[in-house]
Order: C-alpha cells, then sequence, then structure tokens
C-alpha cells in the first residue's frame, strides 16, 4: 500500500516505513516473521500513538484477509477474525438468534482493536467489551501461533494487551439469546442534590446508563436509559422526556443515532448510540476518557464542575458512564466498578492539551486511568502505579515477544521496557 495512513481522526499520521494489507495467512506470517518492528492499525479510531510501529516499522492491516465469522449456536461461542468490525459482527451473531452482552457507542470499529485498548459501553452490571472474549489467537514473533484461553494464568493480559503480544489473528466470544432493547432520552438532569446513592440508583435505571453534559451550566443536558426489554421498564423522576429525537453533539443530525422514544429494536441497533451507515459522533473531534472507581464519582463531577469554565470551551460533549470492574491486567476498569468520564473535545490539539491535563490534575487524586485509545498526558511512571498486574503483564510481554517486535514506543514506555 502506498501513501499517507493517518488515524480515523485525522489527528496522527503514521510514520511507519511501509503498510502492508496481506490477502493470507501465510502471508502474514511471513512479514511478522521479517524482523522488523511490526504493529497492527484495527479500524483506526485510537486518537493517540498507540497503533504507531514508528517510522522503521511495518504496519499491518488485516482488512485484506478472509473476514472470518463463524457462530457456533450449540456452544453459544463465535469466533471472530482479526480484522472484523463490531457492525459485521453483530449482524451475524443477530440473523443466529444470538446477542453480545453489550457494544461501545458505535458499531464501525474493529474487535481486536477495540478489546486491546479496553473499550466499553455503560451499565452497573456490564464489563468492558473484552468480558465476552474466551480464547486469543495470536500469531508472535517468530511467526508461531499462540493459543491462550480463559482459565489459564497469562488469559489476564492477553485479551486488553495494548497490541503488544503479537497479531490477533481470531477471538472466540460468548453470546446469548438475542434480546432487544428500547432506549429512552431525557432532559435537564440536575447536579443539585446528586449524592452517591441516587447517582448509582440513576445509573442503575436500566441495562445501560449515559450522562451527557457540555459543562456550560452544572447538570446534565442528556439521559439515555438503554433498557432491555426482558427486563422492567423503571419510573425515571429526576428528569423530563425528550420532546424529540436527540443527538449527544448539540448541533449534530439526530438521523445519525440509533432509534429512541421506546421503540423496541434488536440489541445491536440500541446499545450503540451511532448508526452502523452513518458517521459516528460528530466526526471532527479529538477524545478523552478517565475510568475512576465508581464511589468516586460525586467527587468526579463537583472536581469537574469546579473547572467548567477551562473545558466548556473546547467541549463538544461529556458523557459519563458505567463499568463493572474485569480481570484482564491492564483494562481501565481492572479490579474496581467504575465510573467513566468521557471528552469529545474540539478538533484543535493546541487548545484541548492544555484542559486535558488540567482535567487529569482534578481527576489524579481519584486514581484515573486514562482510556489506552484515547488523548492523554498522563506520564508512564504514573501509568505505572494504577496497574497492580503491571509487572504481570510485562513479563507475559517478554516471554511471547523476547525481542520487543510489537513494542513501538507508547508500549515500551508504558512497561518502562527498552
Ligand atoms: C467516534 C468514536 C467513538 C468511540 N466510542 C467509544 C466508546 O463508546 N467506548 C470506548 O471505550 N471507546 C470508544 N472509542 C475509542 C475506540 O473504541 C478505541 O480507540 C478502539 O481501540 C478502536 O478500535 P480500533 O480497531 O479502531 O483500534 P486501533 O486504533 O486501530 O488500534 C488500537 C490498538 O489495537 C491494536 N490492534 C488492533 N487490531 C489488532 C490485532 N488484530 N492484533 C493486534 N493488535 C491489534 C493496535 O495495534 C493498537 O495498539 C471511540 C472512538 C471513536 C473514534
Amino acid at each position: 500500500m502506498n501513501g499517507t495512513v493517518t488515524n480515523w481522526a485525522g489527528n496522527i499520521t503514521y510514520a511507519a516505513k511501509e503498510v502492508h494489507r496481506p490477502d493470507s495467512l501465510a502471508a502474514l506470517r511471513a512479514l511478522v516473521a521479517d524482523g522488523g518492528r511490526v504493529r497492527v492499525l484495527g479500524s483506526g479510531h485510537s486518537f493517540n500513538e498507540i497503533a504507531e510501529p514508528g517510522a522503521e516499522g511495518v504496519l499491518l492491516s488485516l482488512a485484506g484477509l478472509p473476514p472470518e465469522l463463524e457462530v457456533d449456536t450449540a456452544a453459544r461461542t463465535v469466533r471472530v477474525g482479526g480484522g472484523v468490525r463490531y457492525a459485521e459482527l453483530a449482524r451475524r451473531v443477530h440473523a443466529h438468534g444470538l446477542a453480545l452482552p453489550n457494544m461501545a457507542s458505535l458499531p464501525h470499529i474493529s474487535v481486536a482493536g477495540s478489546v486491546a485498548t479496553g473499550t466499553h459501553g455503560s451499565g452497573v452490571l456490564n464489563g468492558p467489551l473484552s468480558t465476552p472474549v474466551r480464547e486469543v489467537e495470536l500469531i508472535t514473533a517468530d511467526g508461531s501461533t499462540v493459543v491462550l484461553g480463559r482459565g489459564e494464568e497469562r488469559f489476564g493480559g492477553a485479551v486488553t494487551s495494548l497490541g503488544a503480544l503479537g497479531v490477533v489473528t481470531a477471538l472466540t466470544l460468548d453470546v446469548e439469546p438475542t434480546y432487544e432493547v428500547e432506549q429512552h432520552v431525557f432532559t435537564e438532569l440536575p447536579f443539585h442534590g446528586l449524592d452517591s446513592g441516587t447517582f448509582e440508583t440513576v445509573m442503575a435505571t436500566a441495562y445501560s446508563v449515559s450522562l451527557f453534559t457540555d459543562w456550560r451550566a452544572p447538570g446534565f443536558r442528556q439521559v439515555w436509559l438503554k433498557r432491555r426489554t426482558d427486563q422492567p421498564l423503571p419510573a425515571f423522576p429526576w428528569a423530563a422526556p425528550a420532546t424529540e429525537k436527540m443527538h449527544p453533539v448539540p448541533g449534530m443530525p439526530a438521523v445519525n443515532c440509533t432509534e429512541q422514544f421506546g421503540v423496541p429494536g434488536p440489541w445491536h441497533e440500541r446499545l450503540p448510540h451511532f448508526r452502523a451507515e452513518f458517521v459516528p459522533s460528530s466526526g471532527a473531534e479529538l477524545q478523552s476518557e478517565y475510568l475512576l472507581p465508581r464511589e468516586h464519582a460525586v467527587g468526579m463531577l463537583h472536581a469537574l464542575d469546579a473547572i467548567r469554565d477551562r473545558i466548556a470551551p473546547v467541549l463538544q460533549t461529556c458523557e459519563v458512564r458505567t463499568v463493572a470492574g474485569d480481570d484482564q491486567w491492564l483494562s481501565p476498569s481492572h479490579g474496581r466498578d467504575t465510573v467513566a468520564a468521557h471528552f469529545t473535545w474540539v478538533e484543535d490539539t493546541r487548545a484541548v492539551l492544555p484542559v486535558v491535563r488540567e482535567v487529569e490534575a482534578a481527576l489524579a487524586p481519584f486514581g484515573a486511568r486514562p482510556h489506552w485509545g484515547k488523548v492523554f498526558t498522563v506520564p508512564a511512571p504514573v501509568l505505572r502505579e494504577l496497574y497492580p498486574r503491571l509487572d504481570d503483564f510485562r513479563a507475559l510481554a517478554r516471554e511471547l515477544d523476547p525481542d520487543g517486535t510489537f513494542a513501538n514506543a507508547f508500549v515500551r514506555d508504558v512497561l518502562a521496557r527498552a
């Protein structure tokens, strides 16, 4: 492949000396075993240099591989190739009467790239998207295949791996019987009186709940409830129902968003906010996100409210979600039920970075972990303190990738690896 390659947002132009799109596993294996630094590019929806192999390295796209998607209805599993996106996976799984437990705000992203960075949706009982992964198949630096399955000790590092262990050629995920979801949007939920008990109650009113604010005034402009129709319909006394279809980014067309007003529909057409056939979010943006222990949710809101005059001028929207704690060593929700504050910024790195630093300073006392795929400036030594199983991950990376074939500058920094 020739020409420059950028991420989806366009804020990163990869410096890789070569970009390859192998059309078979044999060709992929040969490229990996060639000896140079290698990174895989998923669907390119990360906002930082996590996928960058460096100017001497090779970027591999798996989009040219046959799109493997094998549903085993008896075992209730699906095996998905390393380049497949959630939109394709969800359609196939749904056609078999099956479902995933959750989705991110958009279905455009690749499965392997998403779980590698700890991508998540919302829900007090829903872990990140890595939760249903039961097996990971990798091509490691010498071109051999390694399979790591749930139940093995090393599996704790295998899924949310930052792409540092090898090329993920397939993942096997647990699936469940299909279900329907309806989406209800409310407007103007005040902060006033929002103690931690009320926050938890609000976030638990439905299977997945998101709160949106622009930080121009205290309070949430929108509340999105995604209710499974096999679960009770809750009362929502804290805010008024929306009177028109809404987009979370002010000024963007609501037609881009999944169906609202309580119209039931398949899980994969309601759990994401954005429809697969439209541009997600605003399309001209940067993003950051911080994940904190959930008991700090109200403290987090007060800390952000105290600097809202700094945040609001460079913000398109801020989304607050919950994620259940999980076991992946490098997952930002590792070991703790989590509240996540996401920021869709304007597309202006120079204006946004100083505010990102202020947000990080405000959230540091709560042990905030940045999303691996978004813009952050938290220094690596601070990050390392936030991950109690980091040494285990470092040992696994050394075992599977002794020469650092997959260790780009981002990963070397995080792992303090030479
Ligand atoms: C509009 C928008 C909305 C978003 N919404 C959410 C959201 O709701 N929740 C959330 O948590 N995040 C969200 N994100 C962030 C996004 O989910 C993550 O950045 C995710 O990593 C994107 O997946 P990708 O395939 O594009 O990854 P890429 O950016 O392509 O890659 C991410 C990492 O995965 C590695 N990788 C990818 N594929 C493989 C493979 N096959 N083998 C080995 N390594 C691999 C790459 O090397 C890189 O290190 C959003 C991003 C955008 C642009």
